[in-house]
């Protein structure tokens, strides 16, 4: 059967629209930082359970995916911790499968004294340009999530529902590894195509680049200061690898060592230093330091190069200074191994999405070449599944007083009805 006029759509989703906004809210209040998801997956299950899908916790096991290609390897608990997984499940089947990905953790949002208010205690805010939400995690990617529930649950209310399977996935961990997709996947959800409502402003995702991370122990000398022309201070030292990378850097964003998709993006691969621990006291040379670096690479290139390169790159740096010469530096590799990846939007289901977005919008998507990885690669690179990024606007997502935009989500939702009726089917909902 054929989907209701748009305007019964619309008025559907008009009418879920204090449910969406009452959820978001409660979801924004669970500070799903790394190691920190449960309670809100457990929220969050109860919402999937609401809507009457087949709810399922499902815990990671470390075995199972560690020597999966994509795996990040990790130097805190990853075993256990819980994925959570909702199946709707027409019976029949009279379109192509679907998954929906929303990851649930949240960067951290210090220093939260950049925020004009509690990063988890959320706040509607009426603007000129319409309703946001504020609060870390409501556009990275709650907001994200409640607009593909958006969509399902004003079909829901429309008395229809997808003809065929849609599998809900919220993983753990995408902002620091992806293991929790990859586990997802191993355990063999696995669907005809995947959204990631990504907060990316409703363009349609065609490249991501890769991230890996990882970090660089310089040892030094301790001495007192009494005597610190004699000591060797590590932190001091560790400045000479962060301009190697920064180098580094630069080097890859040149023209010629861009690949075709890129050449129009002036600064596609970033290096980000983001920690630097190094000392115990102020009159003590600092005996040793760790630098934590983010490095990207594009679609199409291994890890295992870049790992090369970085590792070449600091043995180069220190064989012209005579202490690291002697004590060379130590790099480690924990968190992101991501390579990049593309998604095909003249395929059959590249080309649903845009006509869907076409219907509500009356024009195509922007198309978007990302500098950041998202979960989309392990279906793209390891299970053949067609997959990208159609999200809400959102702004300030990893900084201080993050928010998104409702209308915006509202109309993620309706161009998702759509996307759900083509790809799909549609039917009258079982009583
Ligand atoms: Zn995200």
């Amino acid at each position: 059967m054929k989907l209701p006029p748009k305007a019964t759509i619309r008025q559907a989703i008009r009418d879920r629209r204090q449910w969406v906004i009452n959820t978001l809210t409660e979801l924004v209040r669970y500070p799903t930082l790394l190691g920190r998801e449960e309670n809100g997956q457990r929220y969050l299950a109860g919402i999937f359970d609401h809507l009457g899908y087949a709810t399922r916790m499902e815990p990671i096991k470390l075995e199972r995916i560690k020597d999966l290609p994509g795996f990040s390897p990790v130097d805190w608990t990853l075993e256990g911790k819980e994925n959570v997984v909702a199946v709707h499940d027409p019976g029949t089947s009279q379109g192509r499968t679907l998954a929906f990905n929303g990851h649930i953790d949240v960067v951290s949002p210090e220093p939260v004294k950049l925020w004009s208010s509690d990063p988890f205690e959320p706040r509607v805010v009426e603007k000129e340009s319409g309703t946001w939400i504020y609060g870390r995690g409501s556009g990275d990617m709650k907001g994200g999530t409640l607009s593909y529930l958006w969509a399902l649950a004003a079909l829901q209310d429309l008395g229809l529902e997808p003809a065929s399977k849609i599998i809900c996935q919220s993983p753990v961990e995408e902002e620091a590894t992806g293991n929790g997709t990859l586990a997802i996947l191993e355990r063999g959800y696995l669907t005809d195509a995947c959204i990631i409502p990504e907060p990316f402003g409703e363009t349609i995702l065609t490249h991501q680049v890769g991230v890996m991370w990882f970090q660089v122990r310089v040892l030094g000398q301790t001495q007192h200061v009494l005597g610190a022309g004699h000591g060797i201070n590590a932190i001091e030292k560790s400045w000479l690898i962060i301009q190697a990378m920064r180098s580094l850097e630069e080097e890859f964003n040149q023209q010629h060592n861009k690949p075709e998709a890129y050449r129009d993006i002036e600064h596609p691969i970033n290096l980000n230093v983001g920690t630097i621990e190094g000392g115990d006291w102020a009159s003590t040379v600092a005996g040793e330091c760790v630098t934590r670096f983010r490095f990207g690479l594009f679609p199409g290139e291994k890890c295992t190069d870049l790992m090369r390169t970085i590792e070449e790159r600091i043995a180069e740096v220190a064989a012209k200074d005579p202490w690291l010469k002697e004590n060379p530096p130590q790099v480690e590799y924990i968190g992101f191994r991501a390579e990049g990846a593309r998604f095909n939007i003249d395929g059959d289901f590249g080309r649903s999405l845009q006509e869907a977005h076409e219907l509500w919008r009356g024009g195509p998507a922007v198309e978007l070449k990302a500098t950041c990885t998202t979960d989309m690669r392990f279906y793209e690179l390891y299970y053949g599944i067609p997959a990208t990024c159609y999200g809400p606007l959102a702004r300030n997502i990893h900084a201080a007083d993050e928010h998104v935009s409702i209308e915006s989500m509202q109309r993620v939702a309706e161009v998702l009805t759509s996307l759900i009726a083509s790809w799909c089917g549609i039917k009258r909902r079982r009583s």
